[in-house]
């Protein structure tokens, strides 16, 4: 999840203008488009890592960039679906929403606010893993989902949602990762904090995104599509635009059957 290093900052600029047509996708038609019907929708995705934060990055791969592509092209693809609204916490890879740009705290903070601020009914975080240990055997996707405390509301959610991604994740071909620091071989998971707590004395979860936005009273769930230290994911899903736009689909695909949404006419 982070690598970081200051060193590719400037690789990282340079690629971004290869991707900077994702600028023209409309902030501000869709921030006039916020108002949320009773039976609409609100989806945010977030691209995560940008360049407080820069993510995995090995070999040819980086993080930052990957995930901007799926996001892009699994907003494209729920966007075919009547009923639903769906917005991008990024665009490029500054930190957005005038935050600091030295801290990746309020980076992570500034994309929460951006979703609690359109309504969101969910905020789905996305990701590539990288093996710490440099375990190359690991591999796969997961989904990580918010644990059952505070707002067991925010879990049920989270595990069904995630349930549907992944089952659209593995049918393009990726394994599901029993993930060696929460294994339970299912690839939906919940990381506690190890010391934060929930105004009820419950362990917090782990990642900011996910407590954050359990804290104002929406899902958050974080999926992990491969691991680009593993070199089955990283050459068959992890390297190419028409593999990131299989994740993407796949993704949007998951989030349009948890929701029961039906393709525009
Ligand atoms: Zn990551």
């Amino acid at each position: 999840m982070k690598i970081r290093t200051k060193k590719i900052i400037s690789l990282a600029l340079a690629l971004a203008c290869s991707v900077s047509f994702f600028a023209n996708s409309s902030i501000n038609a869709s921030a006039k488009s916020s108002k949320k019907t009773s039976n609409n929708i609100v989806v945010v995705l977030d691209p995560g890592h940008d360049t407080t934060h820069l993510g995995c990055h090995y070999q040819n791969f980086e993080e930052g960039i990957a995930n901007l592509y799926i996001a892009y092209y699994c907003k494209n693809e729920l966007e075919k679906y009547s009923g639903v609204t769906v917005y991008m916490t990024r665009y490029d890879f500054g930190c957005a929403y005038g935050a600091n740009p030295d801290s990746s705290a309020d980076c992570l903070t500034g994309r929460v606010n951006f979703a609690k601020s359109v309504n969101a009914d969910v905020l789905v975080s996305l990701h590539n893993d990288y093996d710490p240990d440099l375990d190359l055997s690991q591999n796969g996707a997961k989904v990580i989902i918010p644990n059952p405390n505070f707002k067991p509301a925010c879990c049920q959610k989270g595990m069904a949602l995630g349930q549907s991604i992944l089952t659209e994740l593995t049918s393009t071909g990726l394994k599901v990762n029993d993930w060696k620091l929460c294994p339970n071989g299912t690839g939906i998971v919940t990381r506690d904090s190890d010391n934060g707590k929930y105004p009820d004395g419950s362990a917090k979860d782990y990642y900011a995104l996910i407590n954050k936005s359990k804290s104002l009273g929406f899902t958050s769930v974080i999926v992990e599509h491969g691991f680009c230290t593993n070199e089955s994911d990283r050459i068959n899903h992890l390297s190419t635009p028409e593999q990131y736009q299989q994740l993407g689909i796949a993704d949007a695909t998951g989030i349009a059957k948890y929701y029961g949404l039906k393709l525009k006419k």
